[in-house]
């Protein structure tokens, strides 16, 4: 089980590694600045996520996802983009609303509950924001 902040690692290293065709993230101070956290609370993280074989470390110290890790980096993002969808479409929250909720929404634990939301909006391809869902 991954805790929120583990949670939002991954997908920040999903979101740095999938601009362009970078596979790595340069080192711990890109993720520090990125994710807004001082390079030490980063390093004892990424280390957590490597006992758990979500991320490798490779050469120069750069930092890529294992093929686990980015699953489940893509969970997180798929659960993010089908509460937005709900948010926006159902519950009829404004486009500039529905990112910080779904921060929050994304980290429930229930496979079931994102299944069931997803048919019951019909299973998607896109977020209100036009980003596609990635596929369960
Ligand atoms: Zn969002």
């Amino acid at each position: 089980m991954l805790t929120q902040t583990e949670e939002n690692y991954l997908k920040a290293l999903l979101h740095l590694t999938s601009d362009g065709n970078e596979q790595e993230v340069t080192g711990t101070n890109q993720l520090a600045k990125y994710l807004n956290v001082r390079p030490a609370s980063a390093n004892d993280m990424l280390k957590k996520l490597k006992d758990k074989l979500l991320i490798e470390q490779v050469r120069y110290g750069k930092i890529s996802l294992t093929d686990v890790g980015r699953t489940r980096a893509l969970l997180i993002i798929r659960k993010h983009r089908i509460w937005e969808t709900f948010l926006h479409d159902i519950l009829k929250f404004e486009d500039d609303e529905v990112h910080e909720i779904a921060e929050q929404l994304e980290h429930i634990k229930s496979d079931k509950l994102i299944d069931r939301l997803d048919a019951f909006l019909n299973f998607p391809k896109v977020d209100p924001h036009g980003a596609e869902i990635p596929g369960s």
